[in-house]
């Protein structure tokens, strides 16, 4: 068992890139996209984490790490996962590597999406998201064939409630303070390797897998 881990700011396109690599055999775990699910469905926890999302704030350690532990305890030997929005504390990153090596995991790459705040913003503003597959576009630099219509599946187009201005902002604090340590974590352990995420599209998702072969 292998994983990858997409780190960077919310809005640096982890989502974008993580869609051509799930055409290349690996299994996208988007920690963000199961909340999503959630509370779609209108569970307990689906409710619970709302609140927090809706705010910018992060949903609890043990919530979000519960779910990758059946996600990979229930995983063939062979699977490569990659992670997209997990680890987001150094908790969480601490607790994927006891996971990894309880089940002879390896985690194989970090791969660091770098975006300064301004790009992020523009970024998280015009996002649009599928609200029956999660396909993520962008008004201006990924718009879809038809306008609020998903190219896939004829489905609407909606904005995330979190991508609201006020709200953009305390996600990139809460970036900052909780998330950003991981970069250290991950140099310590050699794994790190950085991408200019403020280049096009095509760009990114090129360079990220030229970088995992
Ligand atoms: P993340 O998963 O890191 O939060 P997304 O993949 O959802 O980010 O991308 C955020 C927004 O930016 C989306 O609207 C997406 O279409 C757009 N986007 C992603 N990568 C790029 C890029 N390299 N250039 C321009 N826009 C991008
Ligand atoms: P994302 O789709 O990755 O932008 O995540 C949307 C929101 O889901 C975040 O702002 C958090 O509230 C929550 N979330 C997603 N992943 C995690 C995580 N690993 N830890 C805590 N909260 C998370």
């Amino acid at each position: 068992m292998i994983a990858i881990v997409l780190l960077g700011p919310p809005g640096a396109g982890k989502g974008t890139v993580a869609e051509v690599l799930a055409e290349k055999g690996y299994t996208h775990v988007s920690t963000g996209q199961l909340l999503r699910e959630q509370i779609q469905q209108g569970t307990q926890l689906g409710l619970e984490a709302k609140k927090l999302m809706d705010q910018g704030a992060f949903v609890p350690d043990d919530v979000v790490v519960g779910m990758i532990r059946s996600l990979l305890e229930e995983a063939n030997p062979e699977q490569k996962f990659l992670f997209d929005g997990f680890p987001r504390t150094l908790s969480q990153a601490e607790k994927l590597d006891e996971l990894l090596e309880s089940l002879n995991g390896t985690l194989g790459e970090v791969i660091l999406l770098e975006c300064p705040d301004h790009v992020v913003v523009e970024r998280l503003s015009g996002r649009r998201t599928c609200e029956k597959c999660g396909t993520i576009y962008h008004t201006k630099y990924n718009p879809p064939k038809t306008e609020g219509i998903c190219n896939l599946d004829g489905a609407p187009l909606l904005q995330r409630p979190d991508d609201k201005e006020e709200t953009i902002k305390n996600r990139l604090e809460v970036y900052e303070t909780q998330t950003a340590p991981l970069v250290s974590y991950y140099q310590s352990h050699g794994l790190i390797h950085s991408i200019d995420a403020t280049q096009p599209i095509q760009n990114v998702r090129k360079a990220v897998l030229e970088k995992l072969g």
